[in-house]
């Protein structure tokens, strides 16, 4: 494995570095934005501006068919693009049309969904949430109960979704319905594009462990959608889900955040003189972490390096991204208790000490470690096509 970047890709670095540098207020380090560091929503003015002038450079989805509103990029270098925006904690918020409801598109899509939506995508006309979980599917998502039935020129569409992030601010949803309940849970369920503002769906805020509104429960009363919303061939949805994977499925920015956040308490540590830096526990845990965020960032390197030679990287992304959030937590920690009481203030109180990160990462880490695939299913694929071993 070689963990050279190519020329161009080096140059395009010091462009998005040169480019952070122009566009962050100086002193960005110390306007901590959690939510933003986490690669969560990024509100507010500055964050629209911001993602505006990323979207002007053509760098919202840099690897799409420039046809469809990309830049035709590798992967290689949506890679460095998200080691250098996560590391910068740049408020560019975490995209789900890019994630894969475009490379759903580009893949399963007609010509005509491909052109309507993805160049709105790009320009972020539309913002999209995802469908997919519900009170009784969540790791095991292919029990979803939410019913699409066909009558005449339209879907009508009822049942529950939860845990929808953004949903109060996307006015598009991808979502998964089942289209055949007699078929075998796998077989029976499609893909659907859904205007959010479409007459029957309710939305109803739930607040995380962290205080803020993220996610939502998301609710389907005889909602009608235009026939020609279908993703794809219907009942193959499931199917289709595995292959629309991201285009970019290293993890990379949670070991650039880590990396980040390492560095500061280093260098509140030094700053400590004796004190801190003097216990022994303190130094081996940073020691410790170091070693660790190289391990998360090669981890990393490797699946982006498998995808650039055109491979399509199985657990080797389940284990980047099984490290990388667990990780997150384990610097979390470290940084709480390298704090003492000090650790566990809000941003919010004078007293905080790093703007009040740790108590933020300590708490939103959490759930980097459920969304998109908890930590123990994670573990489960792992063992099954990593390690070859029989089912659980
Ligand atoms: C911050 C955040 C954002 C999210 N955003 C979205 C979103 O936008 N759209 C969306 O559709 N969903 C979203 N989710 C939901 C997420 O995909 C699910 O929470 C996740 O898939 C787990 O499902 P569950 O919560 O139903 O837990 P369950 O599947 O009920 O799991 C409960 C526990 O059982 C364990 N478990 C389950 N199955 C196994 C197994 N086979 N082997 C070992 N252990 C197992 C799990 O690890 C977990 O500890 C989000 C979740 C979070 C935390």
């Amino acid at each position: 494995m070689d963990f050279r970047f190519s020329g161009e890709e080096e140059t395009f670095r010091t462009e998005v570095k040169e480019f952070l540098r122009a566009e962050l207020p100086s002193g960005w380090d110390e306007q901590f934005d959690a939510e933003s560091e986490m690669g969560m929503a990024a509100q507010g003015d500055f964050a629209k501006q911001f993602q505006k002038k990323l979207a002007n450079r053509g760098w919202i989805a840099l690897p799409w068919p420039k046809e469809y509103g990309g830049a035709g990029a590798s992967v290689m270098t949506q890679m460095v693009y998200n080691e250098e925006m996560a590391y910068s904690g740049a408020p560019t918020g975490f995209n789900m049309g890019v994630a894969w409801v475009g490379p759903s598109l580009m893949i399963c899509g007609t010509e005509v969904q491909k052109k309507r939506f993805m160049p709105r995508i790009t320009n972020l006309e539309d913002t999209w949430c995802t469908l997919y979980s519900e009170p009784g599917a969540g790791s095991d998502l292919a029990a979803l109960q939410t019913r699409a039935v066909r009558d005449g020129d339209e879907w009508v569409i009822n049942g529950q979704k939860i845990w929808t992030s953004g949903a109060h601010r996307s006015n598009w949803g991808w979502l998964a319905a089942r289209t055949d309940p007699e078929a075998p849970k796998h077989k029976g369920i499609s893909m659907f594009l859904v205007p959010m503002d479409a007459p029957g769906i309710t939305i109803r805020p739930l607040i995380n462990m962290a205080g803020q509104h993220g996610f939502n429960e998301v609710f389907f009363e005889d909602v009608r959608i235009p026939a020609d919303m279908l993703v794809g061939q219907q009942n193959m949805g499931w199917y289709q889900l595995a292959v629309a994977l991201d285009f970019e499925r290293s993890s990379i920015a949670g070991s650039a955040r880590a990396r980040r956040l390492w560095e500061q308490l280093l260098a509140f540590t030094r700053s400590d003189g004796q004190f801190v830096g003097a216990k022994p526990e303190i130094r081996h845990r940073l020691v410790e972490a170091g070693i660790e965020i190289d391990v998360a960032q090669f981890l990393s390197y490797r699946v982006g390096s498998m995808q650039q030679a055109g491979k399509i990287p199985n657990y080797e992304a389940t284990i980047a991204k099984l490290y990388s959030t667990e990780l997150g937590q384990r610097l979390a920690g470290s940084g709480i208790e390298l704090l003492g009481m000090y650790g566990q203030l809000h941003p919010k109180s004078k007293h905080a000490q790093l703007k009040g990160r740790m108590e933020r990462y300590y708490q939103l880490s959490v759930a980097e470690t459920i969304a998109g695939g908890t930590s123990e299913v994670m573990r489960g694929v792992a063992a099954i096509r990593g390690l070859g071993l029989p089912r659980g």
